[in-house]
């Protein structure tokens, strides 16, 4: 119904991602120096990066890319906006919100390689391991999360809530009917 406050149930806290983003950043600065290329797929992965680099006692650098998908599901995607660095030589790590079926993050990997990195690793926030299509080796993760379509800490429906400061599961059927359905419920107040 138009204006009903509805309250998505909440999958990680403030807190459980401010300590999972800790653990990560500590994982990353014992196991590279500085000059580690961080690269963040936009926009997703943008409030992850943030926190991530202010946990890291290494000196980093930070890029960005940005893909297109041409449809939903097929795997199909495209640079839209590429790194302004080469990475030929460099330890690299990927920076990515969330790897569902594996297959974007599969894309931007192969992408990458190609540029002849002296290493390539991921580091994902949300790994959804149950809905992988093709194996994809994540080297530092967040967390694990069921099949649940989440939303929140750079993660959208149709540009919203992305800056949500936690993580919820919405339902996207309500979404879809309603994009605003979780608006008044996760903001007001
Ligand atoms: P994959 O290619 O691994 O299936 O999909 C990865 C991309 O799909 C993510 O970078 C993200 O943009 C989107 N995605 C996958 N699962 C979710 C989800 O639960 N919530 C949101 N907001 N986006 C998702």
């Amino acid at each position: 119904m138009t204006g009903e406050v509805v309250r998505p149930r909440e999958l990680l806290s403030t807190a459980e991602l401010h300590s999972g983003v800790r653990r990560l950043a500590a994982e990353l600065s014992a196991a590279y120096d500085d000059g580690l290329l961080l690269v963040a797929v936009l926009k997703g992965s943008v409030p992850f990066l943030a926190d991530l680099v202010r946990h890291l006692t290494i000196q980093p650098e930070v890029d960005f890319l940005a893909i297109s998908r041409y449809a939903p599901g097929t795997g199909r995607v495209r640079i839209v906006k590429d790194l302004d660095v080469d990475i030929a030589g460099r330890d690299v790590v990927l920076v990515e919100d969330i790897v569902d079926t594996g297959l974007t993050l599969t894309y931007i990997v192969g992408e990458l390689a190609r540029r002849e990195p002296r290493s390539l690793a991921v580091c994902a926030l949300l790994d959804k391991a149950v809905r992988r299509i093709v194996p994809t080796p994540i080297a530092f993760t967040g967390f694990r999360i069921d099949d649940e379509f989440v939303l929140g800490y750079g993660l959208d429906f149709g540009e919203r809530y992305r800056n949500l400061n936690r993580v919820v599961a919405g339902d996207l059927a309500d979404l879809r009917a309603r994009p605003d359905a979780y608006v008044a419920g996760l903001f007001a107040g």
